[in-house]
């Protein structure tokens, strides 16, 4: 692609360069393909011009003759099944397939969003709607249809608007100034244009624009909690034209660090049209906690971009008994982890998250005791959200990992990879050091005693440890029960019903037990959970 210019190509492009009033479709007219710039500059032009050149097409194909400003209203629904790749029973295939609904509707030149999800787990079902409307922000119940204003931000739509062709384009439009061309590229037998600017200002995307100026596929950098540096890719395919000669895609793909990750066909889509004003309004804020309403975040897709806005800030570590310390809300959201103090050393139980909540866990060590290393993480199961900090307090802290055997090999990859993406570790310094809990138990004596359990398959996740501090009697476990901050106890999930049974099969009936979510709660409070779940037990 590369290829060495003549001086009368430079010369030509010069001249070309110094037009003043030139479109950049004049300015490409005939144009060779780019590589080395003119001897002044660097290229920036060119590149801009050709990224430009294609962001044109792409707006007319899917705008039509409106152009952008078709772009500003766009509706569509697309269904989908996600695999749950991180949050299956086994960190392996087959994993989990979650059915996902989003319904989105945008007005971008007013600000104005509603997007609803449904998603399906196999066991449960999780609906949200929020909106961004001429009176401000708000999520609905759907079940009730109250609404609760929340401080939502346009950028709080961006993760949904990515699903559609139309919206990326228009927000590339947008920030037209920040277009750049990296090449061409073979794509599903057509020549792409390979156009990168910063998504909604802050998340650097490459679009594959085909000679049509359909966009066939997009793609951005993340850190995936296995692979670490990886990108995600989504794919549009199946366009046919609309009424109006406007391009829509009918189907959705996504691969994530390489896997197949979501699949889907989009059951509605329009374009262009005044945006229906009543549809971004909400019905007047009844208060109340019709909010979130403990709904679990789908979990799919939510590790590939971190949402805006971190909620309240940690809480600081508490001591829920002499030597052991619960980290609070780390990362300003409902995880906590566990720092018990042997003696000459820590364990750290459960590094949630990513790399930010393994700097807290790090540095509520250091303060607690500066002398003192964290000698050995526990995380209770490969969950990304319970595992994500993992590498990164290892990597800092140089402390073994204890797991389980089924959890090896995804423990001995995630912190063998590479994770140069927002923050100093780039490369793993050594590999960690992995301490397997075999026959189901596995004890460490200090100052005090800090003993792990397996819980076995459970309907949860099919390894999970368990922590249970014998002087303190005091239970440390993860997503077995979820004992709330403020008001009533969710009925038990089945897990919970299987860790009555472990402390009853251990007479541990009076122990404390403390979670990665939630608050300090007891046996009893366990057992009513579990008997509102499962009547006549
Ligand atoms: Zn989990």
């Amino acid at each position: 692609m590369a290829q060495p210019r003549s001086t009368t190509d430079r010369s030509r492009l010069l001249t070309r360069l110094a037009a003043p009033a030139m479109t950049a479709a004049a300015l490409l007219g005939g144009s060779p393909a780019p590589g080395v710039a003119a001897p002044e500059g660097l290229g920036t032009v060119e590149s801009y011009s050709r990224a430009l050149a294609a962001v044109e097409r792409a707006v007319h194909a899917l705008g039509g003759p409106e152009g952008a400003a078709a772009l500003d209203s766009v509706t569509f629904t697309l269904e989908t099944v996600a695999q749950a790749t991180y949050q299956s029973s086994r960190p392996e295939p087959p994993f989990l397939e979650v059915a996902v609904t989003l319904e989105v509707e945008a007005a971008p030149g007013r600000r104005w969003a509603r997007a609803a999800t449904a998603t399906v787990f196999p066991d449960a079902a999780f609906r949200t709607l929020r909106l961004l409307g001429p009176a401000g922000g708000a999520e609905i119940d759907p079940e009730t249809g109250r609404s609760t204003p929340a401080p939502l931000a346009w950028e709080d739509f961006a993760r949904d608007f990515r699903r559609s062709p139309q919206l990326v384009i228009r927000d590339a439009w947008e920030r037209r100034a920040h277009l750049r061309w990296l090449g061409t590229l073979e794509v599903e037998g057509a020549r792409c244009d390979l156009v990168t600017f910063p998504y909604f200002g802050r998340l650097e995307l490459t679009v594959a624009i085909d000679p049509e100026g359909r966009v066939l596929r997009h793609e951005f950098l993340f850190e995936d909690v296995l692979a670490g540096d990886a990108s995600v890719v989504a794919s549009f395919a199946d366009y046919r034209r609309d009424e109006g000669g406007r391009w829509l895609p009918g189907s959705f793909g996504q691969v994530e660090a390489g896997g197949p990750a979501v699949e889907g066909r989009y059951t509605r889509f329009t374009v262009g049209g005044e945006p229906r004003a009543e549809a971004f309004a909400a019905a007047a804020p009844q208060g109340g906690n019709g909010g979130r309403g403990g709904a679990e975040p789908a979990a799919v897709e939510a590790r590939a971009e971190p949402a805006g806005g971190g909620g309240e800030p940690a809480a600081g570590p508490l001591e829920v008994a002499p030597g052991v310390h619960l980290l609070r809300r780390l990362g300003g959201q409902d995880y906590n982890s566990l720092l018990v103090d042997l003696g000459t050393y820590f364990v750290a139980v459960e590094a949630p998250l990513g790399r930010g909540a393994a700097a807290e866990i790090a540095a509520a060590a250091a303060a607690l005791d500066p002398d003192k290393p964290i000698r050995y993480v526990v995380p209770t199961h490969h969950h990304d959200d319970h595992s994500g900090g993992v590498p990164h307090l290892a990597w800092a802290t140089g402390a073994a990992l204890v797991t389980t055997r089924g959890n090896e090999a995804f423990f001995r990859r995630a912190t063998a990879a590479r994770r140069t993406l927002g923050g100093p570790a780039v490369s793993p310094p050594a590999p960690a050091e992995i301490v397997l809990v075999r026959d189901g138990e596995w004890e460490l004596r200090g100052d005090r005693t800090l003993r792990l359990l397996e819980l076995g398959p459970n309907g949860h996740a099919d390894e999970m440890l368990i922590v249970w501090l014998p002087e303190a009697g005091l239970l440390f476990q993860g997503d077995l029960i979820r004992f709330p901050e403020a008001g009533e106890l969710e009925p038990a999930r089945p897990q919970a019903g299987r860790l009555l049974e472990l402390l009853e099969e251990r007479d541990l009936a009076d122990a404390r037990i403390v979670g990665v979510h939630g608050r300090v709660g007891t046996v009893a409070e366990l057992r009513r959970a579990v008997a509102a779940a499962e009547p006549g037990r």
